[in-house]
């Protein structure tokens, strides 16, 4: 499989030159051991992803010239996951790589009303966004958002569709298609939601979701919810 390099968009030159420096130049250069005139896919993870012909290499720096462009469109259906913190942070890493992985458009981390508030700390999850964009593919960079309650999800995410999976919800609430262009799916931390988040919820016109008779842990309530939309764009 060809490995992805990320550079942000501001790194491409205006006339089809591109700067790759630091960390990604150390991998190309060290690890991967490239050479002048190599082909490399370089993405900007707003869209595009280019081939790129190495024409300088040092541990530094790789100067290349773009050959193709490839670009996928923003999806007409956006999946928002806004997953309530947990307090392992193994288990709130994975769920956010799992989420880059099945297709989230944007992550939202917020402290739920049953979340033990914990210092997060977002550089370090960027970096594994980044990781998990590269090597799923992608061609958008999911952003991640950390926001202080629930409230803040619908102030921020207002006129979206708000889906909220819950163990309450029974066979009346399966998964259905998705309708709007914003869709944000709300999955609980360990003490799952308060009565008044999911009144909240419900008083902003959001529905309920299952996800099946048995209880998940948060982390796989959001794996499982991403895939319920897997193939829609
Ligand atoms: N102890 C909590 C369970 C939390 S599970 C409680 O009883 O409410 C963590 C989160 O995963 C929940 O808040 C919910 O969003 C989601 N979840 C887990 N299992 C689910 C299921 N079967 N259907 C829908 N959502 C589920």
């Amino acid at each position: 499989m060809n490995n992805i390099f990320f550079i942000s968009p501001s790194d491409f030159n205006a006339d089809d030159s591109v700067e790759i420096k630091d960390q990604e130049a150390l991998h190309i250069s060290k690890v991967l051991r490239h050479k002048i005139g190599d082909v490399i896919l370089v993405a900007d993870g707003e869209g595009a992803r280019f081939e790129v012909e190495i024409l300088e290499i040092t541990k530094k720096l790789v100067l290349g010239k773009k050959l193709t462009t490839t670009c996928k469109p923003v999806p007409s259906k956006k999946k928002i996951l806004a997953l309530g913190v947990v307090k392992k942070r193994d288990r709130l890493e994975f769920a956010i790589e799992k989420a880059v992985e099945l297709g989230a458009w944007e992550v939202v981390l917020f402290n739920a009303d049953h979340s033990e508030r914990n210092k997060i700390n977002k550089e370090r999850l960027d970096t594994q966004i980044i990781s998990a964009f590269k090597q799923s593919g992608r061609f958008w960079l999911p952003k991640l958002k950390i926001l202080d309650s629930m409230d803040e999800v619908f102030d921020k995410f207002q006129g979206s569709n708000f889906l909220m999976a819950h163990v309450e919800a029974n066979e009346e609430h399966e998964p259905s298609e998705l309708k709007e262009e914003n869709n944000v799916l709300l999955v609980g931390p360990e003490g799952g939601f308060s009565v008044r988040e999911k009144e909240l919820h419900l008083a902003k016109g959001g529905s309920l979701v299952t996800l099946g008779d048995n209880r998940l842990r948060a982390e796989t309530a959001a794996m499982a919810f991403l895939s319920q939309y897997l193939f829609i764009k």
